[in-house]
């Protein structure tokens, strides 16, 4: 059976990995979901016990892609590539024990977060699809970011043969050392772009260029955004990696998994590592202040509120793009309730499950939301007991860990993990809060060296036109404009690629 995608509402189907990677959001607005959730034995599992990171992660990604579509040992070679760039080897995602529980690092990629597992993979799919064959294609990168997920981008496609990035922030609202981050890189196909204006502004910009046609197609236009399955794919692999590490062997008991939650892409990716068969028990949604989600598992009700501004900004949203998929599977991928269920969402701003769905979710998944309080204590709490600095996101896990153990007893210290989606030294106005100014830990070298490098950045005003423009420009493959549309509409005529449009808005 070959592996195909469909859209979560029903429009498109039995869409190929490669056609599902460029286009990232359906166009019936839907999300791509595969048409049947791979399965691996336990004695699959079993004989990769002891293996590197990289090899679990291509036993895990094979399943999702067709040998004929992308030749495995080609698929290997991507893999592999992909995860040389991390820090830690060969472990690259290691579990570390702690009193209360294990914690799965997933910081040690390029810019120390765990978007980098994913993007570091997408950035070398994009340039192997848009390199092969004879036809040669290029593709445009737009994005708006308010911080972590421009860097992660930035390093996932700096350098890519054939791949233009464009970031936009806005203008002197991201940390110093994510503005760093982004525009110390040299890479001649990045750009990263100031805009006179706050986030809500950038993702508007983006989603306006996205909406007009022509720019869209002499550009060919692509995205990057969280919704995109190969994603949600690449942080499978993490949490099989971290079971058999952590797990005694021929064991199958479960493991349960607390992870800081946003879009809701890094958990989704736990829950298809349950349902291809890893012991996964209770996944713990932890949110902040923004939590929609935690809401959701207590009352069976997802309602939209005003997103606000925490410690753990990358968390900050009011809705969980991604969260689509796993109501796909609630409503037992039934694209016609799904269909429904959304509408009502736009036009009301809230979706009602049934109770059957409600009771489903809240036996596969447990939430916490965490105050400031909360993360800033625990991140105190926890450094001065067991000299381990939390970021504020992995902060609301270890606190929904605690909490809820307190309460049910099922979160004993070696069942429980908690993901660490990024390095504290990120977060200094957190990390200041929680141990004082003067705490002495220097940063990481890698980041150090950011203070001495020149920036690179341009200026735009909150101005679609003038965004368009720059991206024109600037864009490599621009001076072979008319090679390049005969290429495009060539590509689009023999419908290998069909439209390439989509919105993204990266955090
Ligand atoms: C993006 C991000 C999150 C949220 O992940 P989702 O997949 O959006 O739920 C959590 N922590 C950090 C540090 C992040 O960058």
């Amino acid at each position: 059976m070959p592996v195909t995608y469909s859209s979560t509402r029903g429009e498109a189907k039995s869409w190929k990995f490669e056609r599902v990677v460029l286009q990232g959001l359906a166009p019936d607005g839907g999300l791509f979901v595969p048409d049947s959730i791979p399965q691996m034995s336990m004695k699959e599992i079993e004989a990769l016990r002891g293996k590197p990171f990289k090899d679990v992660a291509y036993a895990v990604i094979k399943n999702y892609v067709d040998d004929n579509e992308i030749p495995h040992k080609d698929l290997k070679k991507i893999i592999e590539k992909s995860y040389a760039s991390f820090r830690d080897q060969p472990g690259c995602t290691p579990s570390i024990k702690y009193k209360d529980f294990w914690v799965l690092e997933l910081f040690h990629g390029p810019t120390f977060a765990f978007k980098d597992v994913a993007l570091q993979l997408l950035g070398n799919l994009f340039e192997y699809f848009l390199t092969r064959g004879r036809i040669q294609n290029a593709i445009t990168i737009l994005g708006a970011t308010s911080g972590d997920t421009g860097s992660a981008a930035i390093y996932g496609l700096r350098g890519k043969q054939n791949v233009n990035c464009f970031i936009l922030y806005p203008k002197g609202k991201v940390t110093d050392i994510q503005e760093r981050q982004m525009t110390s890189i040299p890479d001649k196909n990045v750009h990263c772009i100031q805009v006179e204006g706050d986030f809500d502004d950038c993702q508007a910009l983006v989603k306006k260029a996205f909406a007009d046609k022509d720019f869209k197609k002499a550009v060919n236009l692509g995205a990057i955004n969280s919704i995109n399955w190969a994603r949600v794919m690449a942080q499978i692999t993490y949490y099989f990696y971290s079971w058999l590490q952590i797990s005694k062997p021929k064991s199958t008991d479960p493991l349960h998994y607390a992870v800081p939650t946003g879009n809701f892409g890094d958990i989704l990716a736990g829950y298809y590592a349950k349902r291809m068969g890893l012991p996964v028990g209770k996944l713990v949604i932890a949110t902040n202040s923004n939590d929609v989600l935690h809401r959701f598992i207590e009352t069976g009700k997802y309602a939209k509120l005003q997103c606000n501004p925490t410690v753990a900004p990358s968390m900050d949203i009011s809705v969980s793009s991604n969260f689509e998929r796993y109501l796909y599977y609630l409503a037992e991928e039934n694209s016609t309730v799904l269909a429904g269920w959304f509408r009502s969402f736009e036009k009301g701003g809230v979706i009602e499950v049934s109770t059957a769905a409600h009771a489903k979710a809240r036996s596969e998944f447990a939430s916490y939301s965490a105050s400031k309080h909360d993360m800033i204590s625990t991140m105190t709490g926890m450094y001065k007991e067991e000299k381990y600095l939390l970021c504020p996101h992995t902060a609301t896990a270890a606190a929904g860990v605690r909490a809820l153990h307190k309460k049910t007893q099922e979160y004993a210290h070696n069942k429980t993990v908690i993901l660490a989606t990024a390095h504290p030294a990120k977060f200094e106005e957190a990390v200041d809060l929680a141990i004082g100014k003067n705490h002495g830990i220097p940063r990481p070298p890698e980041l150090e060296i950011l203070f001495s490098l020149d920036r690179r950045r341009s200026l735009v005003s909150n101005d679609v036109d003038a965004v368009k423009a720059m991206v024109k420009r600037r864009m490599i493959g621009a001076g072979s404009s008319i090679l390049y549309s005969i290429n495009i509409s060539t590509l689009m005529t023999i419908g290998s690629l069909g439209f390439m449009a989509y919105s993204i808005c990266a955090k």
